[in-house]
């Protein structure tokens, strides 16, 4: 099950905004909702929503996180293989391979 969008959704549409695969549609002001075929389940608008509108895969309420606290990835360099699959995983292309 997919991420979901409750009735204390105000349609403020920040969740619009931070989706990575644009899972979320609504017109301003009103219940929003999710794809459930498109969302990959990253968590970014459960972590975004101001109003403690959506719920996770598991149907638990999410708690909204201050951005500069949000949890970066981490490549251990001494484990990491060079395969590659995280730059074709990753929604936003933020990832590239370095000498
Ligand atoms: Fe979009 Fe991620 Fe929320 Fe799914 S969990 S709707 S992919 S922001």
């Amino acid at each position: 099950m997919s991420y979901t969008i409750i009735t204390a959704c105000t349609g403020c549409a920040a969740c619009v905004k931070i989706c990575p695969v644009a899972a979320i549609s609504g017109e301003k002001k009103q219940l929003h909702r999710i794809d459930p075929a498109t969302c990959i389940d990253c968590g970014a608008c459960g972590r975004i929503c101001p109003y403690q509108a959506i719920l996770d895969q598991a149907s638990a309420l999410c708690q909204m996180v201050k951005r500069s606290l949000w949890l970066k990835p981490q490549v251990l360099e001494a484990q990491c293989i060079s395969c590659g699959l995280c730059l074709e995983a990753c929604p936003t292309s933020v990832l590239e391979m370095v000498d």
